[in-house]
């Protein structure tokens, strides 16, 4: 069965799974319409009143591979696991063999051999999601960040708490809509997803930054790229406030003036228009790329993508399963 066919068909039961791998690695090689139908899935889990997923995944296990620190893709993609009815087997890189040089092959055919159906894995390095993925025999592996390359849940966060604030939930069509990432978009993994699904889905997009955090080869994802915020802000329907990776090696010279030109303040705010909306997909460094009081304000939907995470990462977890019960 074809991906697509599989997300659409309403007969399948969690024994069911599709015979091609469905793992989710990155946003950039995703059709078109398998993105929409993870969004739309998303939707209805959102207004599942009856409840109907509790329990499709019961019995099965969900690994959770981490790498790297994290707090809301970890917790989030764990919820979502639960609300299921799947088990999460979670290992983090401290304390477990990774730490004695096991390698992260062997750590997901450790994982497969223990049961799990599910991998899903952050690390530091770029392309590390499709290494797991080559280890895998038959376990689906979702991409929960890998180096500085992609973040595919977050990307379609950040489309659907777009989609929904901007009046695009219906058939997520983002055409005519202007969209910009702003800061550290080199070693985003975040902006690269976000940049690769909002074109895909028709918007313009733009990245923002001093050229060592913003370069010119960003345009091969199809966005401009602008070194000027004060000018950009007013073309925008919604932007995305990077943190600064200095764990990845950001360089941003003079702290204080990278905050003059890129940090979101309230003064420019105010220069954007009334509709246009602000995200961050945390963790927030308050006062270096976002002003607090902008990040408290209605206008900033941070807390608002933290909640999408969970009905997304069910998305994405009942996709690779090739189940469909919505
Ligand atoms: N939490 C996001 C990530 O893991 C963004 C960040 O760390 O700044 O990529």
């Amino acid at each position: 069965m074809r991906p697509a066919e599989a997300l659409h068909s309403r007969s399948m039961t969690p024994d069911q799974v599709g015979d091609e791998p469905r793992h989710i690695l990155d946003l950039r090689t995703t059709p078109v319409d398998r993105l929409r139908a993870l969004l739309a899935q998303t939707r209805r889990i959102e207004t599942d009143a009856a409840g109907e997923l509790a329990g499709v995944l019961a019995g099965r296990f969900v690994a959770n591979l981490f790498f790297e620190p994290s707090t809301r893709t970890r917790l989030s993609f764990t919820a979502a696991a639960r609300r299921l009815g799947a088990e999460v087997l979670d290992l983090m890189g401290e304390g477990s063999s990774v730490s004695k040089g096991e390698t992260l092959a062997d750590t997901v055919r450790t994982v497969e051999a223990i049961g799990a159906e599910v991998i899903v894995v952050r690390h530091s390095a770029s392309g590390s999601a499709a290494v797991a993925a080559r280890a895998a025999a038959a376990a689906v592996v979702i991409n929960a960040g890998d180096g500085a390359h992609e973040h595919p849940t977050q990307g379609l966060l950040d489309t659907y708490v777009i989609a929904e604030a901007l009046g695009r939930l219906d058939g997520f069509d983002l055409t005519g809509l202007r969209l910009g990432v702003v800061g550290d978009v080199a070693h985003s993994r975040v902006a690269r997803s976000d940049l690769v699904v909002w074109r895909a889905l028709g918007a313009e997009t733009v990245a923002i930054g001093p050229a060592g955090l913003a370069p010119a080869s960003l345009e091969a994802l199809g966005c401009a790229v602008e070194a000027d915020l004060d000018e950009a802000l007013p073309t925008l329907d919604a932007v995305q406030m990077l943190r600064v990776q200095r764990e990845r090696g950001a360089d941003t010279g003079a702290l204080r003036e990278y905050t003059d030109r890129y940090r979101l303040d309230e003064a420019r705010l105010g220069t954007m228009r009334s509709t246009a909306v602000v995200l961050h997909p945390g963790p927030m460094n308050r006062g270096v790329e976002i002003e607090s009081t902008v990040a408290d304000s209605p206008r900033c939907l941070a807390e608002r993508q933290v909640r999408a995470g969970v009905p997304v990462r069910m998305a994405a977890m009942l996709d690779a399963a090739a189940v469909n019960r919505l």
